[in-house]
């Protein structure tokens, strides 16, 4: 067993609730560092910079993938995602667990270059839920949704690469099972 803390990937379908089980989870428990993305996304209502994401131009992004700055970064529903490297490997040295919720494409980046990372899948109770929650948000456009849920189900045909699966049938349960698999509990 390494004494290095691992890097924990929360992954899975867009609209699974990875978000609303990490939230629940940082209510508990403060001191699990969350990654903090950036993103070419426009922010949504409530969304702050530095908080959510840090919000980017296309230029911007383009600057941080050609200088090396991002552990791992997407293409997602129009959109790029990507994790600030230094700020993670910071956590790690100082030996924090440090908790990634990103894509799948991301999440198999991270595999190939952190061999050690623990890769969590949050899957849907069943596929109808899924397509309930990704309709109900009601803040994107029909051509999004659609191709939000298009990426779903390949994401979701993706749960055998990970190293564990939680369904997500309570928030207050996987936000549990999440914490015990980190070691923080
Ligand atoms: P949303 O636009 O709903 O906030 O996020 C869309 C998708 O992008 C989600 O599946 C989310 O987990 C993923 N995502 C967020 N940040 C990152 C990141 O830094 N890298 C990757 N690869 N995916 C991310």
């Amino acid at each position: 067993m390494s004494e290095r803390p691992r890097l924990t990937v929360l992954s899975g379908p867009s609209g699974v609730g990875k978000s609303t089980v990490v939230a629940h989870m940082r209510k508990e428990h403060p001191e699990v560092w969350l990654s903090v993305s950036a993103t070419t996304r426009k922010p949504r209502p409530g969304e702050q910079h530095g908080v959510h994401y840090f919000f980017v131009t296309d230029d911007e992004m383009d600057k941080l993938i050609a200088n090396g700055e991002l552990l791992e970064w997407a293409e997602f529903a129009g959109n790029r995602y990507g994790t600030p490297r230094a700020a993670v490997m910071e956590r790690l040295e100082k030996g924090e667990p440090v908790l990634l919720e990103i894509d799948l494409q991301g999440a198999r980046q991270v595999r190939e270059s952190m061999a050690d990372a623990h890769l969590v899948f949050l899957a849907p109770p069943s596929w109808e839920e899924l397509v309930r929650r990704l309709t109900g948000r009601g803040t994107e456009p029909p051509e999004v949704i659609e191709r939000r849920l298009a990426a779903a189900k390949i994401e979701l045909a993706a749960e055998p690469e990970f190293d564990e699966t939680l369904v997500n049938t309570s928030v207050e349960d996987v936000a549990r099972e999440l914490l015990a698999l980190m070691d923080v509990v």
